[in-house]
């Protein structure tokens, strides 16, 4: 039964989206560029949970970087560091994709292993003006492997 479904989720690799798996822009824990490092900061990042946390500035559709808790190994809370003090030193680069991406290919992206976390835009031409890239949502590679195995993988 189990190996049934992991065949099944393996095959609709090639025909299931980012679109299909992401967490949305909504859902997302993320932080404003100007935010400063204090005791209040950290521990909201810490109590997230989570590995990775893009960065944006004014507004959240525009994601401009991606913090990774392990680059606050050296922060102090006391320094109220800037955040854009750090991610100006990391400067991880940013990986997008668009929401037609099948999961198969996006394995392939994050098996090439620059980054497990993409950042997934579509054009958007509803409307009006003229067409723009919009933000959607970030997808990892645990989205990806949890599409193979079909079930909820229960964060540490
Ligand atoms: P982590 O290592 O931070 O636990 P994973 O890559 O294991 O992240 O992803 C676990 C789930 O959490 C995935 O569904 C992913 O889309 C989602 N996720 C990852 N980072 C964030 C974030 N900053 N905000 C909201 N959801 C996130």
């Amino acid at each position: 039964k189990e190996e049934l479904n992991i065949i099944q989720g393996a095959l609709e690799l090639r025909t299931k989206t980012v679109e299909d798996v992401l967490t949305p822009l909504n859902d997302c824990f993320m932080l404003a560029s100007d935010a400063l490092l204090d005791f209040y900061t950290m521990t909201d990042i810490m109590q997230s949970g989570y590995t990775r946390i893009p960065v944006f500035e004014n507004e959240r559709s525009n994601i401009v970087d991606i913090l990774f808790v392990k680059d606050l190994a050296f922060v102090d809370p006391d320094d109220c560091t800037p955040l854009k003090t750090i991610t100006r030193f990391y400067k991880h680069p940013l990986h997008c994709v668009f929401n037609d991406t099948k999961l198969d290919a996006m394995l392939e992206q994050f098996k090439k292993g620059k980054s497990h976390l993409a950042i997934v835009q579509r054009v958007n031409n509803e409307g009006e003006g003229d067409p723009f890239y919009e933000v959607m949502g970030i997808v990892t590679l645990e989205d990806v492997i949890e599409e193979i195995i079909k079930s909820e993988i229960v964060d540490e």
